[in-house]
């Protein structure tokens, strides 16, 4: 009983939440057009997080996710990390956090930056054969089978930046009635074997979070799920399909370094690349450097060759 009245006022907190988040925004967007895709994007992150817990509700959720991380980066690139993973959202109010103490993010050497974003591949294949290597070897047959069911799942690590914060089964974690996660403490809790995995998930989340506070996004420098969505593109036959590009008009940059600057992840390509086509693997669509480009056209997001956004004059 106690935890239907909680779920029923936990719904209403949240539906009004939104519903005051949606107008803030439009305020917010009116008044100050130069910061409105973040106000925007942090929206659209927000219910993309509630419509991921009551996806989670559901008994077909793990399909529905893996359709979701599957198709999104087909038709929407890397878009799916700069508006609707959880955990993106996590070291976004982390950021925003910081930003509100007036101190001053950390940057990454280059080159650093970029092992890491190689290592995310690295990283991807190895939490990928790990569960056949810990996984029911007893009953080892050729199917893959036994690694789509039980605790070692080779698709958990890809889900695991979906998981939200309260959802809606036994964790082994509780915050008074309700069971609480975060991302990837289903994974910790299976392989931390007899090391207590109260503790191993509670490193874990400091970890990310005092990095991710002062490096922006810091988890999502080499995150196997980015790689997964990144490598989707790759793919000979998927190259044509991403709907959405960056691009930029050359004779409009004036070489400011605001892109530079302003990109959560490092991403150096924007400012360095010639004009046309610049989207990379790195980049995961946040459009903060379009909303930041003081010229106007200078940067677009382009949605199957049609201008979606531009920068503007705003200087
Ligand atoms: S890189 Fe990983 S954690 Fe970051 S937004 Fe993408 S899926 Fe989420
Ligand atoms: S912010 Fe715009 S003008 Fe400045 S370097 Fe980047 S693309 Fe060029
Ligand atoms: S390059 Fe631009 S759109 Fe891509 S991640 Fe950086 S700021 Fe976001």
């Amino acid at each position: 009983m106690m935890m239907e009245i909680i779920a029923e006022l936990l719904k209403l907190t949240v539906f009004g939440g939104l519903a005051l988040a949606g107008m803030l925004v439009i305020v917010i967007w009116k008044k100050d057009l130069k910061m409105k895709v973040t106000y925007l994007r942090l929206f659209v992150q927000l219910v993309a997080l509630i419509s991921i817990y009551y996806l989670y509700t559901y008994q077909l959720w793990l399909l529905l996710m893996i359709a979701i991380i599957l198709i999104i980066p087909i038709v929407f690139g890397r878009a799916f990390c700069g508006w609707l993973c959880p955990f993106g959202l996590y070291s976004d109010v982390v950021t925003i956090l910081r930003k509100s103490l007036k101190i001053r993010y950390r940057l990454l050497p280059e080159r650093l930056n970029r092992i890491l974003h190689y290592l995310r591949y690295v990283l991807l294949v190895f939490f990928l054969i790990l569960p056949f290597l810990l996984g029911p070897i007893q009953s080892w047959h050729w199917s893959v089978a036994p690694y789509l069911g039980g605790p070692f799942r080779t698709y958990n690590v890809l889900l695991g930046p979906l998981e939200p914060l309260i959802i809606p089964w036994e964790t082994g974690l509780k915050f008074f009635e309700l069971d609480i996660s975060y991302p990837y403490a289903t994974d910790i809790i299976f392989y931390s074997g007899d090391f207590p995995f109260l503790i191993t998930v509670s490193i874990f989340v400091a970890l990310t979070l005092v990095t991710s506070f002062f490096f922006r996004r810091f988890w999502c420098r080499f995150c196997p799920t980015g790689a997964s969505i990144a490598i989707v593109n790759k793919i000979k036959g998927f190259r044509w399909a991403p709907l959405l590009h960056l691009n930029k008009d050359e004779e409009k940059c004036t070489k400011c370094g605001i892109c530079k600057r302003v990109c959560p992840v490092q991403v150096t390509d924007v400012y360095e690349k010639k004009g046309g086509n610049i989207t990379t693997s790195m980049c995961m669509l946040c459009l903060r450097c379009v909303e930041m480009c003081p010229y106007e056209g200078c940067l677009k997001l382009n949605a199957d060759g049609k201008t979606v956004f531009k920068s503007r004059n705003w200087l």
